[in-house]
């Protein structure tokens, strides 16, 4: 775990550019009498992608005010999130745990090993420990083990997160009608709710099922940062495929399809659903004549290498 003197002072805030908006071009939306528009937060930079970047940006400046040295946080092998981290971690002079879910013996993947090469520590937890990882006794004997460090959630929602979300939008300068967004914990769902006050449609296109709780989940979070919120939202639920990281052949192609004529990249697990979902909307007529839409291309490229099999 080294950091340069160099990286010890870079100030957390001047890393990143507003990202660009690029125009779709597709017969169908011209047929449809639809503009799409995507923002391009895939291109936050090299190695912090997209809405992780994001969501870090305020945690990193609070673990820095409060002095901390260590951030610790949970992850899957594949982790945009986890990669991230680590990532930013080197960058600005933290030192970084990721608690994985797993088994050590396991072979690495590229993320891991990523995560690794940036410095990460790395602790693997079986299924059963990392589902106690919300006891408030297990938080204890972490420090315990490790000392004292700045805890940043898994997948990294809070409420310093929504902040960082919130400029993403900001960002925006174009007007818009409907805006959307991949979800998993919500967490940057909830920040562009809170950050829009305007009159778009905003949708989360969740990637697992949790119809029960992401709804409610991102009511919570946009109340508790808000305090009241005129924005209108929704989380489509008709878009995950069977669940998280669960892709199928429809999926697939149209990921390459896309990847190909648009020259724009996306990922089978958040990115590749939701343009999937926009696609089916704007081709039933979902969307009235003269509609702007925006998505949020949220990033997480690395992620692909959990799909070698499919894209090679
Ligand atoms: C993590 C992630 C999401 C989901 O973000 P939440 O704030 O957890 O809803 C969406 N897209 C990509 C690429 C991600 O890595």
């Amino acid at each position: 775990m080294q950091n340069t003197a160099l990286s010890l002072t870079l100030p957390i805030v001047m890393v990143v550019k507003a990202t660009a908006l690029q125009q779709i071009m597709e017969p169908l939306f011209l047929e449809m009498g639809v503009e799409v528009w995507m923002k391009r937060d895939d291109l936050t930079h090299p190695l912090i992608s997209g809405n992780k970047w994001r969501k870090l940006k305020y945690n990193l400046i609070a673990a820095r005010e409060e002095g901390q040295h260590l951030l610790l946080s949970f992850g899957g092998i594949y982790s945009n999130h986890i990669h991230a981290l680590a990532a930013a971690g080197k960058l600005f002079g933290f030192n970084t745990i990721g608690i994985i879910r797993g088994e050590p013996a396991d072979e690495r993947t590229d993320t891991l090993r990523f995560a690794e090469a940036q410095g990460m520590q790395l602790h693997f937890l079986d299924r059963s420990g990392y589902r106690l990882k919300h006891e408030p006794d297990f938080s204890e004997q972490l420090r315990d083990r490790f000392g004292d460090f700045y805890l940043v959630p898994e997948g990294g929602t809070n409420l310093a997160a929504l902040r960082g979300c919130v400029e993403m939008v900001e960002e925006i300068e174009i007007p818009y009608d409907c805006l959307c967004v991949a979800s998993g914990t919500g967490g940057t769902l909830a920040g562009i709710v809170s950050g829009l006050k305007g009159k778009q449609q905003i949708t989360g296109f969740s990637s697992l099922k949790g119809e029960d709780t992401l709804t409610e989940k991102v009511a919570g979070l946009v109340k508790e940062f808000t305090r009241g919120n005129l924005s209108k939202w929704e989380v489509c639920f008709d878009y995950h495929f069977g669940g998280y990281a669960k892709v199928n052949e429809a999926l697939i192609g149209f990921i390459k399809k896309f990847t190909i004529e648009q020259n724009i990249p996306l990922e089978p697990v958040y990115t590749g659903k939701m343009m999937f979902g926009l696609y089916d909307r704007i081709k039933k007529g979902y969307y009235p004549r003269g509609s702007r839409i925006i998505a949020i291309h949220t990033g997480g490229l690395q992620g692909l290498c959990g799909y070698k099999k499919y894209f090679g």
